[in-house]
């Protein structure tokens, strides 16, 4: 069957790939799937309102209220979702994507992203046209709510140690990307006593600031501002804040592994132990921090959706992924930039400067190339590399191969006719050395297949 909803939701070029046309079907299949009320929310795109218009009349169109939010995080409209009587949401985001994208991707009564089963439930009635016949009489309205922004930021603080942040007196530099934490984050930095300056904190459709991505060529200004005012740490999410990017306190941009590994440790120790679920492309450092102060980690095929899920089942007390995507299960199963920025200076306030706790989680280097593979091929290497291949090896997504002081992850784009591969080591020549051997092994078992 064809699909709609990639990892991420439904994206594409608004006008192009993304029509109103498809948005008010899809919102028809939404809302004859989900019924009851609907809650719904943008990001800042210029295209936010199109879309959201077109869906929100599908949905009605099927009979559901659509509860309008307006302008929020994707972690404030998943907040709203499972704390009211909403039975789904619908977030018109396309996060870290350029402008001209947009997307739709719908969340769960719970709150936590829409189950892979249940996309395709509605992906199947979209393209069976098996919408909720509706009369004139039965057809829903829409309501426009207030207060979802103060309700997820009242969450957040509620879930940290804002006494201890405020007495700390930290500096921040946030960055909130023109994207839509613009709406919350100062906010919350404000109700939590950080003095923040604020960059990129109007929300603007074109992203003006600097791509919503939070890469460390983007954060540049953040950087410079951090170092230059010597502020306690630089605080960066993507478009739609689900996600967040720290600078430490010398001005260094760190890698979401870093940060991972320094919550990480910091759950662990506030838990006394137990488990932190993170994807097989996560650095050695995450489960070297664990397992340092006596946690377990378990690894998940690659994306949020899947991590959360078995955060759920293995009632685990942590969980993300190394973009930068942070999970907090007391809060909510969903990643959340808000939480994780507020999270992390509660860590700071308690522990001491971020550069004194990154210093402590262990360095490996990472080696990242791809070679090209057809999609029907894709299986039959990957099981004729696993039989190549000794020792421990994982299939939980792709192939991983572990060796002392690093692994080989090789794994399938779901989207490209391309394979990846990922080798971490302790040391870059060996990190290259490592990469381009199974680079080698992997283009001659292509060819002679
Ligand atoms: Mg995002």
């Amino acid at each position: 069957m064809t699909r709609l909803f990639g990892t991420n939701g439904v994206r594409g070029v608004v006008n192009q790939g993304l029509t109103p046309e498809l948005a008010m079907r899809l919102g028809k299949a939404i809302g004859t799937f989900m019924g009851g009320e609907i809650a719904i929310a943008t990001d800042p795109r210029t295209s936010g309102d199109m879309i959201k218009s077109a869906v929100s009349a599908g949905m009605m169109s099927a009979g559901a209220t659509v509860l309008d939010l307006g302008m929020l995080p994707t972690p404030a409209l998943q907040f709203y979702v499972k704390s009211t009587d909403a039975v789904g949401g619908v977030m018109i985001t396309a996060s870290h994507n350029p402008p001209e994208f947009n997307g739709i991707k719908c969340v769960d009564g719970d709150g936590t992203e829409l189950h892979r089963i249940k996309e395709e439930a509605i992906e199947t009635i979209h393209f069976d046209a098996s919408f909720g016949e509706c009369t004139w009489d039965m057809v829903g309205s829409m309501q426009t709510v207030t207060g979802a922004d103060r309700m997820y930021v009242d969450a957040i603080i509620s879930g940290v140690d804002a006494e201890a942040i405020r007495a700390s007196g930290m500096t921040v530099v946030l960055d909130c990307a023109n994207g839509a934490g613009s709406v919350t984050s100062p906010a919350l930095l404000d109700k939590i006593g950080v003095r923040t300056i604020t960059l990129n904190g109007n929300p603007q459709g074109k992203f003006p600031g600097h791509p919503s991505e939070p890469t460390e060529d983007h954060l540049a200004d953040l950087v410079k501002m951090v170092r230059e005012l010597g502020a306690d740490m630089g605080i960066a999410h993507d478009g739609d804040a689900d996600r967040t990017i720290f600078v430490d306190d010398s001005g260094r941009y760190l890698y979401g592994d870093k940060s991972l590994a320094v919550m990480s440790r910091y759950m662990v120790r506030q838990n006394g132990g137990g488990l932190v679920v993170t994807p097989v492309s996560t650095s050695s450092c995450v489960e070297d921090a664990v397992k340092a102060i006596g946690g377990s980690i378990e690894y998940t095929r690659v994306g949020s959706p899947i991590v959360a899920r078995c955060m759920i089942e293995k009632d685990a007390v942590f969980g993300g992924e190394e973009n930068g995507g942070l999970i907090f299960p007391e809060h909510q199963y969903c990643r959340d930039g808000g939480m994780t920025a507020a999270k992390m200076l509660e860590v700071v306030a308690i522990e001491g400067p971020l550069s004194k706790l990154v210093d402590m989680v262990p360095e490996y280097h990472v080696d990242k190339r791809k070679i090209v593979c057809p999609d029907e091929l894709k299986g039959p290497l990957m099981d004729a590399m696993a039989k190549r291949l000794g020792g421990r090896v994982d299939r939980t997504d792709g192939v991983k191969v572990f060796r002392d002081g690093g692994w080989t992850l090789i794994r399938p784009s779901g989207t490209e006719p391309i394979f990846r591969i990922f080798t971490e080591a302790q040391d870059v020549n060996s990190a290259r050395e490592h990469g381009e051997r199974f680079q080698s092994m992997a283009e001659d078992m292509l060819s002679q297949l």
